[in-house]
């Protein structure tokens, strides 16, 4: 009989199919199932209005029978079947599939990934199979046709025995090499795994026969083989259900099973969508992250399906890189099954479906801020580092999203405060939102300037991540209230009154103060301050610049002399015993002066957390005036 040609598109994507390696040539087997299920559908919704098609919906299967032996792996099915024209135009051309066109335009895309990922329906099988019987008919016809083909040199159709209606799909599957094992596709722990991943959410049943041990009937320690039918699909999806009417352990285990976390999830989303976009989302909060949340090898990204048909394992373009801790799927009628990972990017559904998810995520976390305050705290130490990078990166444009789902420890307690609480909290007379950062709590509530907004009354928000005071530049603002560090030096937390105090200090010992600062040399001045409570001096900042951002930008990779550094101010507490003292010395040593001056630099330092660049000057300076 004489091989008829495939078209000339559909033999260069066999090509392809056939000479490329494969890293996802798995997903043959979930086309297969797919089209068996839409076949089953057009029979099954001819029934509804064709009375000459008796069969019951729960006679529809499809089944799948691996032979070793033979090294065939068949797939069946009882849905409408094909004719031989059928055949001759289905599998002669192929299908005006989205991830061949989009390959024609785009050439230097790697065939790798159009294919692998996406599969080309019913093509994608001969990345596993030499060569591929397929028989059918067509409920209600007399006669069946076969279709054969050895890839890309043609295939042949003709008449042929077949008993019952439906199709089935016969693959040889190819020679195993020493670096291929196609064998792995007759086996029924993979096949049944490869159901369970790509098509356990076909409403229809997939049966396969199972191999199983039983013991022997009167014998003590013998056994015997023999097969059971099994279906290995659990036909309804979890996110198809409603909420109501599924438990929570249901929720727990699906979760468990399906993102390998030994812990329940913090929370469980539901979504369901129609209008511009129609999709069903379930999604989870985890409890904790996962070992490489915070490197790059974590993949972020929900599951897509494709009316219960898993189209793509971490659809990244679903979830903003600050909501990347989110697990779940992701179904919508509205993707087209063989759309490319390319397409979908582009995907103007696909954009809608994320912006609307975004917008779930947000709602729910805070919900859970306001509802469960535990809980919220706990999935804040988690991953509220992600959620002030979102903040920071992209010029603070997602500080919409963001800005109230923020908390951070404050001087009050040492407890969790949101934005809006502290605001809210904030008496009428006080003009800023105050913070501090350092390296642990410890350490910045040990800032003289602390202390001093403290003693205010007011509350100090303390930020301990490298990220936090970058953030909140990027913020500059919540509720019209400007934020500032208490360490600057533009704070402006002085009374007018203060203020004049220090001024008429600072113009009467000028000369003192200007000698004190050409003997540090690492200031850009000296100044008295009327705001210390106790602590003799301490240093602040003037500028954009902080001295905590300063040891950030230090530690990144890249940094060097040219890192831009804090502008810094030694200021001293004119209330302080110290004050006189230093007059005195200006008067009667000037040497000593310098003397002092270095030493209460180091000390600012040290109290402020910063490394001194001398400690050996400082040592000996201290020793000296201990045996005068
Ligand atoms: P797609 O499924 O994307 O259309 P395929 O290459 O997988 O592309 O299949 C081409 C066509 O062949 C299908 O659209 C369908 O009409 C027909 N077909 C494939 N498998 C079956 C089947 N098991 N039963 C009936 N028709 C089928």
């Amino acid at each position: 009989m004489k091989k008829k040609q495939f078209k000339t598109e559909s033999k260069k994507l066999l090509d392809m199919m056939i000479g490329s390696i494969y890293t996802h040539r798995e997903i043959f087997l979930r086309e297969l199932v797919s089209n068996a299920s839409d076949a089953i559908d057009k029979l099954y919704f001819r029934s509804l209005t064709d009375s000459s098609v008796a069969i019951g919906r729960g006679d529809y299967a499809i089944n799948i029978v691996p032979d070793k032996s033979a090294r065939t792996l068949t797939i069946s099915d009882n849905g409408c079947g094909m004719t031989k024209e059928d055949l001759e135009n289905n599998l002669g051309t192929i299908a005006k599939s989205g991830s061949f066109d989009f390959k024609r335009e785009n050439e230097a895309v790697e065939d790798v990934d159009v294919i692998g990922q996406f599969g080309v329906g019913f093509y994608s099988s001969f990345m596993v199979a030499k060569k591929i019987t397929v028989k059918s008919k067509v409920y209600g016809a007399e006669s069946a046709y076969v279709w054969e083909s050895e890839g890309a040199d043609g295939y042949t159709v003709e008449e042929c025995d077949k008993d019952t209606f439906g199709t089935e799909i016969i693959l040889y599957i190819k020679d195993d090499t020493d670096e291929e094992k196609y064998s792995e596709f007759l086996d029924e722990y993979r096949i049944r795994a490869l159901v369970k991943k790509y098509s356990d959410y076909i409403r229809y049943p997939i049966k396969m026969p199972v191999t199983k041990q039983r013991k022997k009937e009167n014998a003590e320690n013998e056994y015997e083989s023999y097969t059971e039918v099994e279906v290995l699909n659990s036909m309804t999806p979890l996110w198809k259900k409603s909420s109501g009417d599924v438990t929570a352990e249901e929720y727990n285990s699906f979760y468990s099973e399906k993102f390998y976390d030994y812990e329940a999830p913090a929370k469980v989303i539901t979504q369901k969508s129609e209008g511009t976009a129609t999709y069903s989302a379930l999604m989870f909060i985890p409890q904790h992250a996962p070992f490489n949340y915070y490197t790059k090898d974590y993949e972020k990204g929900l599951e897509l399906y494709s009316s219960g048909v898993m189209i793509m394992e971490r659809c990244a373009d679903l979830l903003p890189d600050y909501f990347s801790f989110v697990r779940g799927v992701v179904d919508s009628a509205d993707l087209s099954l063989n759309i490319s990972r390319e397409m979908l990017q582009h995907d103007r559904q696909l954009k809608v479906m994320a912006k609307a998810i975004e917008k779930k995520i947000k709602s729910e976390l805070s919900k859970m801020m306001t509802e469960e305050r535990e809980k919220y705290e706990k999935f804040f130490d988690a991953f509220g580092i992600q959620l002030k990078y979102g903040l920071y990166t992209d010029y603070g444009m997602h500080k919409d999203v963001l800005e109230d789902l923020l908390l951070f420890k404050s001087s009050n307690e040492r407890k969790y405060v949101s934005l809006k609480e502290y605001t809210d909290a904030m008496r009428e007379e006080q003009k800023a939102i105050y913070y501090a950062a350092g390296e642990s709590i410890d350490k910045i509530e040990m800032l003289p300037q602390v202390d001093t907004i403290k003693s205010r009354g007011y509350e100090v928000l303390y930020l301990t991540d490298d990220v936090d005071e970058f953030a909140l530049k990027m913020l500059s603002k919540y509720a019209d209230k400007e934020f500032k560090n208490v360490t600057a030096e533009a704070i402006d937390i002085a009374s007018d009154e203060e203020k004049e105090k220090a001024k008429a200090e600072n113009e009467s010992s000028e000369e003192m103060l200007k000698a004190m600062k050409k003997a540090i040399g690492k200031v850009s001045a000296v100044k008295f301050s009327s705001t210390l409570v106790k602590h003799p001096v301490c240093l602040s900042s003037e500028g954009e610049l902080s001295v905590e951002m300063e040891k950030v930008l230090k530690k990144m990779p890249g940094a060097d002399q040219n890192t831009p550094k804090a502008n810094v101010v030694l200021e001293i507490n004119m209330s302080h015993p110290l004050a006189e003292k230093l007059k005195a010395l200006y008067r009667s040593d000037k040497d000593k002066l310098e003397k002092y001056a270095k030493i209460l630099y180091s000390e600012a330092c040290l109290i402020g957390g910063i490394s001194l660049e001398n400690p050996g000057e400082l040592c000996e300076l201290v020793s000296e005036l201990m045996v005068e």
